[in-house]
């Protein structure tokens, strides 16, 4: 069957879903105990998705598990506040098929995005679908009966750099160069945990590496021994930052068929440089040669996630380009935190004048993976463009808040990320339940009062016009950036 009539027959299959969806869609309301997104909303979406209406909104947590950094289990990496289980205490069967789980699929199947899933509710209701993380999914949709099709792993934070919108969590070298004696660290995922595995390889669809950098965690590769011996058709993906590149490291990408997502935040020297400390640009474009010719070689995909910072705001448009030069797909990552790096929280005019230069730029795309990589760039623009919207809106509010002493920011704030907290301290260190969190986050902003005042006032306010996860992740890892 040629290619045009295979496509012809998928927009068939599509339309047909489409047709069905309508008809059914007053079978989908749901009532009761829920607090679903709108129909308009949750029907603009499906009309949206790559491969039309789906039965669920977000099949995360009916096919995947995410073993995070701190031995949490979580549906997703964007939902980190919602947790399954701990890989201290249980075993990834009990996790699985666990309360917690089934809570949060009826949640989503009812549409309703209460349980941490607030990011993929404000793209759908805002209609950014490209940026919604719900989406990527949908690529794993078959749900098999008992078993997740698809896992992803962040169980370390070795790391060989200290990239300046990481944190001392995420990477041993930024806890080392930024001096953050305070810092917790995580404990070590168990022992056995790769052979835990064992029964689930079989049914894995996707995997996924994250960390740290995995190519430096010694558990990923009898994790991927595992894979190649018992499942060698399953895919895996990892997010690397190139630099690792040792007979170790080639001899595990030959066992496997591996998918390598290089993380880039600039495509010159300087900016790269200026960001990924330690980094070295002239030996990551060689090790890219390394990975394109590996990637083309084994029929995997290479590609290039970028993340804007302030820092490359006026750089983003070199990004597709260089991507395409490596035969890569290049994907743009929002930095949410910390808030001094990211381009969302800048103010409405410096917002303004990055919109009118981006708007300005001419990329030249005439391949599919260059009309691919483009099309990234004008999602990057489109974002710009709501950010902007968004930061007019919150220097409205300022105004409200100037009104208040310190003290009363203070509490306000506090009672916010209390109350966030929902009576289950959930703060972003290890395995420990920081006994009084009122205390700690009321002594984090005592603090930066006391260093500088003027700034940390002019802070508090601005995060008092921002949404609660926002403050409450800057507030639990990022504070001592101010
Ligand atoms: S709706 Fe979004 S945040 Fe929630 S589980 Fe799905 S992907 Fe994760």
């Amino acid at each position: 069957m040629n290619t045009t009539v295979q496509h012809a027959l998928i927009q068939l299959k599509k339309q047909l879903k489409h047709l069905r969806y309508y008809r059914d869609i007053h079978k989908q309301v749901p009532t009761g105990k829920y607090e679903p997104l709108p129909q308009e909303a949750v029907t603009a979406y499906n009309m949206n998705r790559y491969s039309g209406p789906e039965k669920y909104i977000c099949f995360a947590p009916f096919t995947n598990l995410f073993f995070d950094i701190r031995g949490k289990v979580v549906a997703c990496n964007q939902n980190r506040m919602y947790v399954l289980g701990d890989i201290h205490q249980q075993s990834i069967d009990d996790i699985w098929n666990g309360e917690a789980i089934k809570e949060i699929r009826e949640h989503l199947a009812n549409f309703d995005f209460s349980l941490g899933c607030n990011k993929c509710a404000d793209a759908i209701l805002s209609k950014n679908y490209h940026g919604l993380p719900a989406l990527s999914y949908d690529s794993t949709r078959k749900v098999h009966p008992h078993f997740p099709v698809r896992m992803e792993f962040e169980m370390g934070n070795t790391c060989n750099l200290a990239c300046k919108m990481c944190n001392s969590y995420f990477s041993t070298t930024y806890k080392k160069h930024f001096k953050d004696e305070e810092a917790a660290q995580p404990l070590p995922y168990p022992e056995n945990f790769a052979e835990q595995l064992r029964p689930f390889i079989p049914h894995l669809q996707y995997t996924k590496f994250t960390g740290g950098e995995p190519l430096l965690i010694d558990i990923y590769y009898k994790i991927w021994d595992l894979i190649a011996e018992i499942n060698p058709a399953c895919g895996i993906h990892i997010q690397t930052n190139g630099l690792v590149l040792n007979n170790k490291v080639k001899s595990a990408l030959e066992r496997g068929k591996f998918y390598l997502g290089v993380s880039l935040d600039g495509a010159t020297k300087e900016a790269y440089e200026k960001i990924r400390l330690y980094g070295n640009f002239e030996r990551l474009c060689q090790n890219l040669t390394y990975f394109k010719e590996y990637c083309e070689r084994k029929g995997t995909i290479l590609n290039f996630p970028f993340t804007p910072t302030r820092e490359t705001l006026y750089e983003v448009q070199k990004f597709a380009g260089f991507a395409s030069r490596y035969n890569a797909y290049a994907f743009f990552n929002v930095i949410w935190e910390p808030h001094s790096m990211a381009i969302w929280t800048l103010d409405a005019d410096e917002l303004e004048k990055a919109l009118a230069f981006h708007q300005s730029q001419n990329i030249e795309a005439i391949s599919y993976l260059e009309t691919h990589n483009k099309l990234q760039y004008d999602f990057f623009i489109k974002q710009l463009e709501q950010w902007l919207k968004n930061a007019r809106e919150r220097e409205q509010r300022y105004a409200d808040f100037e009104q208040y002493s310190n003290d009363e920011l203070i509490d306000m704030l506090t009672n916010r990320l209390i109350e966030f907290e929902g009576g289950t301290p959930r703060i972003w260190i290890n395995n420990e339940i920081i006994p009084e969190p009122e205390l700690y986050f009321r002594k984090k902003f005592v603090l930066k009062l006391k260093e500088n005042p003027a700034k940390t006032r002019t802070t508090m306010i601005k995060l008092c016009t921002y949404d609660t996860e926002r403050v409450y992740m800057e507030m639990s890892s990022f504070s001592h950036l101010w």
